[in-house]
C-alpha cells in the first residue's frame, strides 16, 4: 500500500536525540531557543514560541491575543476541529464562514457578513498547503480591528503574494509526524509582536516569566529539547522536502488534469502550494477511494464532516447551512504526495484513477 503520509526521519534525527539525551537537559533547554530562532528566521519573523502541540500553539495564540469569554472568533468549517476546539478552549465562541469552492479556503466575503459587535478575531487556515485568501482578510481584520490568528499548521513555507504564511497575523504551526515537518509532537507560534510573544511565552509556562512568579494564568505548553532536536535537523530539510512534493504535485496534475471524473488543486497566481495535501474533487468519492485502496493507494479524506455538523458541535446548538463546506466534505480525497513517493507510484496512481491500470 503506498502510504498517504509518512515522516521522514533517519539517522541525522536519531544521532540529534541521541546527542540530546546524553546532553542531560531533556526538557525545554537550549535545543528549544536554537529551534525557535531558526524557525523565526525560516518564516521570516522577529519571534517563535515553541510549544507541544499545533493545537496549544492555537489555544495560546487566541489567550495571548485576549481572546475569551463572550468574544466571536471567525473562522472555516473545512479543517481539522483543533481550529475551533480552540476557540472553545478559551471561552470564546467560533463563528463558521463559509469555504472557497477551489482553494477550499474561507471565503473573504463571507467573513465579513458574520462580523458582529462581539467579533474579536479572524482565524483562516491555509488548509492543505495553499495560502489563505491574505490580503483580503488583513483589510477585513484593519477595517474592524480584528486580531488575524493564522492556522499554517498545515502550510509550512507556503508563500503568500511574497511573504510566507504565518507572518500576516500571529502564525500557529503543527509538528505532529504527518505535517511536512515533524518534531514527533510538538507546534509553534510565530509573531512579530513583542507583547503577543511575551504573553505566548508565559502562557506556555504556567504565566510565569521569572520562576516561581506568576502573572497571569498560563499552563504547562512546552517543547521538550529532544523534541526541538528532531525539528532542527528537519528544518534543514524542509526546503527540499517541500520541492519533492510540489514537484509530485505537478506531475499528479499534469496526468489527472483531462480526466473528466475528477478536479485537480488549483495554485493561486501569487501563491506558493507547498501540497501538505494533493486534494482532488470527484463526484463518486467514496467509489475513487475503494478503486485506489483495491489498487494499492493509500487516501484521505480531509474532512469527510465540517466541524459545524460535527455531533458535539450541533449538540453545542450549531445549525449553519454552509453548503461550499458541506459539499466538499462529500467530493475530496487526498492522493499520496509526499516526499518518498516516487515516479512509478505515481504513474501507478495516475493510471488507477483513469481506469488504464
Ligand atoms: C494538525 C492540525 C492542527 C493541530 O495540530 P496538532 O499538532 O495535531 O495539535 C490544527 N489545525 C490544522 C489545520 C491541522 O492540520
Amino acid at each position: 500500500m503506498i502510504p498517504i503520509a509518512k515522516p521522514l526521519l533517519g539517522a541525522d534525527e536519531v544521532r540529534a536525540v541521541s546527542d540530546t539525551i546524553m546532553s542531560g537537559i531533556i526538557a525545554e533547554g537550549p535545543r528549544v531557543a536554537d529551534f525557535e530562532q531558526a524557525f523565526a528566521d525560516y518564516i521570516g519573523v522577529e519571534h517563535a514560541i515553541a510549544v507541544n502541540s499545533g493545537t496549544a500553539a492555537l489555544h495560546a495564540a487566541l489567550l495571548a491575543h485576549g481572546i475569551g469569554d463572550g468574544d466571536e472568533v471567525i473562522t472555516t468549517p473545512f479543517t481539522f476541529i483543533a481550529t475551533s476546539n480552540s476557540v472553545l478552549f478559551t471561552g470564546a465562541k467560533p463563528i463558521f464562514a463559509d469555504i472557497e469552492d477551489d482553494t477550499f479556503n474561507i471565503n473573504p466575503d463571507a467573513i465579513m457578513e458574520k462580523i458582529t459587535s462581539k467579533t474579536k478575531a479572524i482565524l483562516p487556515v491555509h488548509l492543505y498547503g495553499h495560502p489563505a485568501e491574505m490580503n483580503a482578510i488583513m483589510e477585513v481584520a484593519e477595517d474592524h480591528n480584528l486580531a488575524v490568528i493564522e492556522d499554517a499548521c498545515q502550510a509550512h513555507g507556503a508563500v503568500y503574494d511574497g511573504e510566507k504564511v504565518g507572518s500576516f497575523g500571529t502564525g500557529t504551526f503543527s509538528f505532529y509526524p504527518t505535517k511536512n515537518m515533524t518534531t514527533s509532537e510538538g507546534g509553534m507560534i510565530t509573531t512579530n509582536d513583542q507583547n503577543i510573544a511575551d504573553r505566548a511565552r508565559m502562557i506556555r509556562s504556567h504565566g510565569s516569566r521569572q520562576r516561581y512568579v506568576h502573572e497571569m494564568l498560563g499552563y504547562n505548553f512546552r517543547m521538550t529539547d529532544i523534541s526541538a532536536s528532531i525539528g532542527l535537523v528537519q528544518l534543514n530539510k524542509i526546503g527540499e522536502f517541500t520541492r519533492q512534493r510540489q514537484s509530485n504535485a505537478e506531475y499528479l496534475s499534469r496526468g489527472l488534469k483531462r480526466v473528466d471524473r475528477v478536479t485537480v488543486p488549483i495554485v493561486r497566481h501569487n501563491c506558493e502550494h507547498v501540497f501538505h495535501q494533493y486534494t482532488i474533487r470527484a463526484q463518486d468519492r467514496d467509489g475513487l477511494v475503494e478503486t485506489l485502496s483495491e489498487n494499492g493507494v493509500g487516501t484521505g479524506v480531509y474532512y469527510p464532516i465540517p466541524t459545524h455538523k460535527q455531533p458535539f458541535y450541533q449538540e453545542l446548538g450549531y445549525n449553519d447551512s454552509l453548503p461550499e463546506s458541506e459539499g466538499a466534505g462529500d467530493e475530496v480525497v487526498s492522493l499520496p504526495v509526499h516526499p518518498s513517493v516516487t515516479q512509478d507510484e505515481l504513474d501507478h496512481i495516475i493510471g488507477v484513477i483513469k481506469g488504464t491500470e
